[in-house]
């Protein structure tokens, strides 16, 4: 299995980046908000408890999102490989991730990291914010509380990957299949030498 993150603050540009990623090279893709978005949409006991949060633009529950990622790992044995994007978002997601990986002889093998800065950043989520239906796009006060719990809560998740040296940073501003390329090319590194 070849496991992949897709790092990055709210609006670097992971969810269309992981379409173009899952496409070429067949992982599963699993992103918690859209997983929490879909439960929010059936009006499932976990939904109704999570728009709460997400609302505010704070961080559901950890045991919440790891509960969904297990059920969605153990639903999808036959993968060749699983994307992770919006996960994890906690240092405590994190080693619950490697824990679960691990029952399953894998591990992550390469996080990468998009890098955008804060004022394109919030530029990008208002112009979403207009199109995307999503309530916690078009608030500016949501995305400036998403941006910061992203700084204190989800930053150090790339310190506990890089102290394995999975962590690889990616330049996000600009071109959509220019950013696109760059990361196929870290990816085919790190899949040669994890077949080789
Ligand atoms: P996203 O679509 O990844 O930007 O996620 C939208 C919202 O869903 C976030 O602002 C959080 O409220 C919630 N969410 C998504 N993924 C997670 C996660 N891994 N841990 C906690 N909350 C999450």
């Amino acid at each position: 299995m070849f496991n992949l993150i897709l790092f990055g603050p709210p609006g670097s540009g992971k969810g269309t980046q992981s379409a173009n990623i899952v496409e070429k090279y067949g992982l599963v893709h699993l992103s918690t908000g859209d997983l929490l978005r879909h439960e929010r949409a059936m009006k499932t006991p976990l939904g109704i408890e999570a728009q709460q949060f997400i609302d505010k633009g704070q961080l559901v529950p950890d045991e919440v999102v790891i509960g969904m990622i297990s059920s969605a790992l153990d639903a999808n044995t036959d993968a060749p490989g699983f994307l992770f994007d919006g996960f994890p978002r906690t240092v405590a997601q994190a080693e619950a991730l490697d824990r679960l990986l691990d029952l399953k002889r894998a591990s992550i093998n390469l996080v990468l990291f998009l890098e955008v800065d804060d004022e394109e950043l919030i530029k990008r989520l208002v112009n979403r914010g207009k199109t995307s239906g999503r309530t916690d796009d078009a608030d500016e006060n949501i995305q400036r509380k998403r941006q910061e719990v992203y700084k204190n809560e989800t930053l150090p998740v790339a310190g506990h990957y890089s102290k394995h040296k999975k962590v690889v940073q990616v330049n996000g501003m600009g071109d959509v299949e220019e950013i696109f390329g760059q990361l196929a090319q870290q990816i085919d590194r790190r899949m040669d030498s994890y077949v080789g």
